[in-house]
């Protein structure tokens, strides 16, 4: 049962699965690094626009298959929690593969692997409470209801970042809702959800169901978006993708939900506890070296305490242990892409050329041969109109700014094109909620930071994107209304006159 292990995936081209069948792609082969000594691991395929053309064909068979389109909600759920015990006897298997790709720590990416059996489990109990309403129209004799049905093959497209945490969000209210998808991972982590593919298999579902191809964004990616059987588009993603996706979806009139990116903003008041604040700082930015789309990446310190907390901040930045992200003692593990290792250097550089102080970092550490490392990087005196303050660096940099008051905070935080989390320190319950209500953010942490939850709505408004992940939201965003009337009057239609409700 455990074909995919990470010793068993080594140094292998990795499928792609397609109508419940693994087989090996005809397209060119991608290298997938191991982040923490720079060395190829596993290859994956660049898949052509015939086998992305086979996978959503092979989905929207699934959608005319009795074997999934006709089964009861309750039979779906059953799918559903088989697949979560399924799932839960993987967790390790699925968490070290995810580690070799990403190079995310061990700890959480099993704490991520862990949440995948919840948030099935929490999506089969729903699929059978999926309802319609009645509603009243007006009209005596008129019965006017509603129904809510599956919209057909999802498109999902996910990052490097935690690609099955991200998959399973998506997938599970899809398939809650009786859709069928076809999922492309990043390329640069594709490993787990190859595993993943196999699972779907064991647990009963219908060949098709669940399609997986790889590659890239500009080959196999478009293929899928632009694909004419596909219903709409699930992305997780960086902005500018995402524009690219919604101009496609434009083009196609499909709906897309786009989870973007985010830089923001963090808070703390004078009247926060300092230490417990600090701390929320620098997990928020630091946890997962900052390539995460909620990092709090934007500190904001009221002025009367402004040194007090960015001493506290360096403190802890200092004992932060750096290593092999499967060690339980190392906090900080290397960045997933070479290339995010030379976006951050670049931030670097042009935060201190705009006049930000560099307080912590900046540069590599020492001893850790040639894996990806950045040290922790702080800067201070940074203001909102900086680079550093702007735009996403989607690695371990926090930039600190200060504030006066509410209205100078607020005037602050909310100058930003993204608008995706937030999160304040304060004792004083008051201003959290003026804070809530004000806020331009699609999530608000109170007194803690990065804490979601796979029951609760997830996404953000602006350049963030728009659509909602987790909690009941995300089976609206699955499912779609289909309006019935029904006429039991007996009596004759006048055919030249609209019947419509005065
Ligand atoms: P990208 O936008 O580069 O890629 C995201 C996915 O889209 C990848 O699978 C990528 O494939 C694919 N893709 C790229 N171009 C196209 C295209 N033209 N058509 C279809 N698919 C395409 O983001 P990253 O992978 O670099 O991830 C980092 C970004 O994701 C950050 O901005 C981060 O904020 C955001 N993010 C947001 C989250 C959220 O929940 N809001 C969560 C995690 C990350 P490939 O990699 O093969 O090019």
């Amino acid at each position: 049962m455990t074909a995919f292990t990470v010793s068993a995936l080594q140094e292998t081209c990795l499928p792609i699965s397609i109508n419940g069948e693994y087989r090996q792609s005809a397209g060119p082969e991608i290298d997938c690094f191991d982040p923490t000594n720079g060395q190829v691991w596993c290859r994956i395929s660049d898949c052509s626009d015939a086998e992305v053309d086979a996978a959503v064909r092979a989905a929207g068979d699934a959608m005319r298959n009795p074997a999934w389109r006709d089964i009861t909600q309750s039979q779906r759920g059953a799918l559903m929690l088989r697949l979560a015990d399924i799932l839960e006897e993987n967790v390790e298997r699925i968490a070290e593969i995810e580690v070799k790709d990403n190079g995310k720590l061990l700890r959480e990416m099993r704490a991520l692997a862990q949440a995948l059996p919840v948030g099935l489990r929490y999506f089969a109990g729903m699929a059978d409470k999926i309802e319609g309403t009645t509603i009243p129209v007006n009209k005596p004799d008129m019965l006017n209801f509603t129904v809510r049905e599956p919209l057909g093959v999802i498109g999902v497209i996910i990052p490097w970042n935690s690609p099955l945490f991200m998959m399973i969000r998506a997938i599970a209210p899809a398939l809650a809702c009786g859709n069928s998808v076809v999922v492309k991972p990043s390329e640069h982590a594709s490993a787990g959800a190859i595993a993943f593919a196999e699972l779907m298999t064991q647990a009963g579902f219908p060949d098709g169901v669940f399609n997986l191809i790889t590659g890239y964004g500009h080959s196999a990616g478009n293929a899928l978006i632009s694909h004419p059987g596909i219903a709409k588009i699930d992305f997780t993603g960086g902005p500018s993708t995402g524009r690219v996706i919604a101009r496609n979806a434009a083009e196609q009139l499909t709906p897309a939900s786009l989870e973007l990116g985010g830089k923001s903003p963090h808070v703390v008041c004078d009247d926060a506890d300092l230490d417990a604040a600090a701390n929320g700082v620098v997990a928020g930015i630091f946890a997962a070296a900052g390539q995460t789309c909620v990092a709090g990446s934007r500190c904001f310190v009221q002025e009367n305490v402004y040194d007090e907390v960015v001493e506290k901040i360096i403190e802890k930045t200092r004992a932060i242990k750096i290593g092999d992200p499967r060690s339980d003692d190392v906090q900080l593990g290397p960045l997933a892409l070479w290339s995010q290792v030379e976006k951050v250097a670049e931030f670097v550089e042009t935060a201190r050329s705009q006049g930000a102080t560099l307080a912590f970092g900046g540069g590599r550490p020492e001893g850790l041969g040639d894996g990806w490392y950045v040290e922790p990087t702080i800067f201070t005196d940074v203001t909102n109109d900086m680079h550093i303050a702007r735009e996403e660096v989607f690695g371990p940099v926090l930039g600190i700014l200060k504030f006066t008051d509410e209205d100078d905070l607020l005037t602050q935080a909310n100058d930003s094109d993204f608008a995706l989390a937030s999160g304040i320190w304060t004792g004083n319950i008051n201003r959290a909620l003026r804070f809530m209500r004000r806020i331009e953010a699609g999530m608000v942490w109170i007194n803690t930071y990065r804490s979601p939850s796979i029951m609760s709505p997830s996404g953000g408004f602006k350049d963030s994107g728009y659509g909602k992940h987790n909690g009941f939201a995300a089976i609206q965003e699955y499912s779609r209304i289909k309006t019935v009337v029904i006429d039991y009057s007996g009596a004759q239609q006048d055919a030249f006159v609209m019947r419509v409700t005065k």
